[in-house]
């Protein structure tokens, strides 16, 4: 199975991602994870990356594809893959397909997140993650059971995104509106398409994505 996760910047991408990880032993495939990672690593692509992903601008697609073509490489063929956040442009919606062919996958789903964008600068404005093992958090609307101690580790040190800032996060919306919304309708003609309402409580929205799957 091989599915796409689309939706603006905290349309709860990266929640769904982890919950799907956890219920089906799926592998996610996030590239803001992977840029910051190599930004922490301090790897020439970190270097170039920092400084785009801090405005809020997207990477080139060269970067990303190899990012996502590097870790197919290292999946055993039976395992599915969830693509959180990639591809975001339609250069990298024509990579993807290349790379997927050829490591013998298919796309199964491509499943958009429909949010209402007044609530994005809440979601990530409110957005915070533990730093020991990267669970997600939101101040409001999923706090940890217990205040300051992270669900599943028991860590108590928490991070917040350097671009979760509303100003940046204009730009990655708009980036989003121009140049990722813009590849929805070459998957609908494919037909491969399926709409979750994103607004929906965490589990509710779980409820619907596994309903696509089975
Ligand atoms: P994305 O990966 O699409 O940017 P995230 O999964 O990081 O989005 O979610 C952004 C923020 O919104 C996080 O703080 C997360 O806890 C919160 N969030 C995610 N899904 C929901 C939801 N259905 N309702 C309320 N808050 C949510
Ligand atoms: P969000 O959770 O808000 O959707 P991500 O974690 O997916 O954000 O991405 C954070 C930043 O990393 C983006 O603003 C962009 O600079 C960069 N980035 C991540 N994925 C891509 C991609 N597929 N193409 C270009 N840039 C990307
Ligand atoms: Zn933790």
């Amino acid at each position: 199975m091989n599915i796409i996760l689309l939706g603006p910047p905290g349309a709860g991408k990266g929640t769904q991602s982890a919950g799907l990880v956890a219920r089906h032993g799926m592998k996610q495939l996030s590239t803001g994870d992977m840029l910051r990672a190599a930004v922490k690593a301090g790897t020439p692509v970190g270097l170039e990356a920092k400084a785009v992903m801090d405005r809020g601008e997207l990477v080139s697609d060269d970067i990303v594809s190899a990012l996502i073509d590097e870790n197919l490489d290292a999946m055993a063929a039976n395992e599915g893959a969830i693509f959180d956040g990639y591809p975001r442009t339609a250069a990298q919606a024509s990579d993807l397909d290349r790379i997927l062919a050829k490591h013998g996958r298919s796309l199964d789903h491509v499943i958009e997140l429909e949010v209402n964008v007044d609530a994005l600068v809440e979601r990530i404005t409110g957005r915070f993650s533990c730093a020991n093992c990267g669970a997600l958090y939101h101040d409001t609307a999923n706090p940890p059971v217990k205040e300051g101690v992270c669900d599943v580790c028991g860590s108590t040190e928490f991070k917040r995104r350097p671009d979760d800032n509303e100003e940046t996060v204009r730009t990655r919306m708009e980036e989003y509106r121009a140049k990722t919304a813009p590849i929805l309708p070459g998957y609908e003609t494919r037909g491969i398409v399926t709409r979750v309402d994103g607004m929906a409580p965490i589990d509710v929205v779980a409820g619907q994505i596994d309903a696509i799957l089975t």
